[in-house]
């Protein structure tokens, strides 16, 4: 294997190097396999999310790994993928969009948009390669995700169907897309956007070149890990189902569940308090950021300083992150070994996903040091 990483695991390096800042451990095999599993196993085009992680290492892997396509929502996305895969293809599916930003996509050779009103479809009319697929960005009231996307961008069943009409007046090729949510359980979550989808295309007399399912595969979090192939099977059949000899092409742009696992996150215990709360050295304001919005992953093996595990019965523990924020503190809180102690460290499982990306340097601190390891 070309570049053999020098560390074997996390282990290892936490008991050579004894970090003393918050560290991602980065598995490119375990990326590589997923994007590979994605690939084999959803019926489509499968495109990455890039704002679950940006990392040049990232982009790099999933290019590697046969990813040719990327949902970009800024020109610095644009720019971060073209760095590493200058021919790949970029999907601008941000349906809000200033002109300046409008202008770097047709320069750096966009040709797939995504569009919830009107005014959005003018903005690119006459601005970007004629032609270009536009994709009419659908909405439906929430189920089974961690939050809501549609109150900020799409359009209901209607206004989609007379959107999509004028696409096809313009000249540009019509696809619809959504976005279900983030961490996504429930299989009817697409189901029900799909069935919407067709509906729209048959009112509109559009017939779809692509139908984007979006992201929102769950990671694995909590409990067991959750059945992407259910979820795909599922996918494919309601397609099959509602669209029938109008099937058309179709696209998913996981980010979480394509880089989640690929990830372990080490975080060190800087403090322990006689209440049994502990203050540890990232927080709300670095990669622990979206415990506070979809609570905490359970995967957390605790290590002493000299490389043993804490085998302690859990009790809960309140958990301080290291900024002098009272608002630094994980929602709820944890059950951790009772034999854990100062120096030790947290290693979770699964922290890929919008971790580095929404990371700070609030007080000093932040997510920073990325090691790339041969396993997680
Ligand atoms: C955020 C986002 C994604 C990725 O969502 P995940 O939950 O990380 O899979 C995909 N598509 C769009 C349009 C998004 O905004």
């Amino acid at each position: 294997m070309e570049n053999t990483p020098p560390i074997p695991d996390p282990h290892t390096h936490l008991l050579r190097h004894a970090p003393d800042a918050p560290v991602l451990y980065f598995s490119p095999e375990r990326l590589q396999a997923t994007a590979r599993a994605f690939r084999h196993g959803f019926p489509g085009l499968v495109t990455y999310a890039v704002k679950a992680n940006p990392g040049e290492e990232v982009l790099a892997n999933l290019a590697r790994a046969g990813i040719t396509a990327f949902d970009v929502a800024s020109p610095a996305e644009m720019r971060a993928v073209r760095a590493v895969a200058p021919d790949a293809a970029l999907h601008y599916n941000n349906p809000v969009r200033s002109p300046a930003e409008v202008a770097v996509a047709a320069e750096m050779g966009v040709r797939s948009f995504s569009v919830d009103c009107l005014h959005e479809l003018d903005k690119l009319t006459g601005h970007v390669v004629d032609g270009s697929e536009i994709s009419v960005r659908l909405a439906l009231p929430v189920v089974g995700a961690a939050y809501d996307f549609g109150e900020k961008f799409g359009v209901g069943p209607d206004r989609a169907a007379e959107l999509l009409r004028a696409v096809v007046a313009r000249g540009f090729t019509p696809s619809m897309t959504f976005h279900p949510g983030t961490q996504c359980a429930d299989p009817n979550a697409w189901g029900s956007y799909i069935a919407a989808a067709a509906g729209v295309a048959r009112s509109a007399g559009v017939r779809l070149h692509r139908l984007n399912v979006g992201g929102g595969f769950a990671s694995h979090r909590t409990g067991a890990a959750p059945d992407l192939g259910a979820i795909f099977a599922h996918i494919g059949s309601r397609v099959a189902q509602h669209f029938g000899a109008d099937t058309p092409e179709l696209v998913c742009e996981p980010g979480r569940a394509m880089v989640a696992e690929a990830f372990s996150m080490a975080v060190r215990v800087k403090a322990l308090r006689d209440s049994g709360a502990i203050f540890v050295n990232d927080g709300v304001y670095g990669g622990l950021t979206e415990i506070r919005d979809i609570g905490a992953p359970d995967r957390i093996d605790v290590i002493a300083p000299d490389g043993t595990a804490r085998r302690g019965t859990p009790r809960p523990r309140v958990v301080f992150g290291p900024t002098c924020d009272s608002i630094d503190r994980l929602p709820a809180s944890l059950p951790l070994p009772d034999d854990l102690a100062e120096g030790d460290y947290l290693l979770i499982h699964g922290m890929g996903a919008y971790t580095r990306s929404l990371s700070t340097d609030f007080n000093g601190y932040g997510l920073r040091d990325v090691v790339t390891v041969a396993r997680l």
